[in-house]
């Protein structure tokens, strides 16, 4: 996998969020899972997982999408853009959205998931 230069920087749509990233990803994935379709409004979503000490997020974020006590969903209020997500099972890992990242070049989804669920 390319690594990136850090820090990696990234926003929403408007700017409100904006994302500061301190360590190399653990994994890249695109899913084309049906949740990631509706959720991304789009073929497939693509993830970055980073640990979750390396990101930080200013400005505020808000639940959405099919979020659970396991799976949290996290969106700026302003835009709307799916920021990321937090997952119960790996709370020392946060769920980029790649696509909010300034600097893709670096970027191919390690893990590609297919799945119809
Ligand atoms: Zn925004
Ligand atoms: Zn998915």
């Amino acid at each position: 996998m390319t690594q990136p230069n850090l820090p990696l920087t990234g926003a929403c749509l408007c700017g409100a969020v904006q994302l500061h990233v301190t360590a190399f990803p653990l994994l890249t994935l695109a899913c084309h899972c049906r949740d990631c379709q509706k959720l991304a409004a789009s073929a497939y979503s693509l993830t970055v997982m980073f640990p979750a000490e390396a990101v930080t997020a200013t400005g505020e974020l808000v639940l959405g999408g099919k979020h659970s006590e396991e799976r949290k969903h996290y969106y700026c209020p302003t835009c709307l853009s799916f920021v990321l997500s937090r997952l119960k099972a790996a709370p020392d890992r946060v769920n980029l959205r790649a696509s909010l990242l300034d600097d893709l070049t670096w970027f191919t989804p390690f893990v590609e998931i297919m799945t119809e669920e």
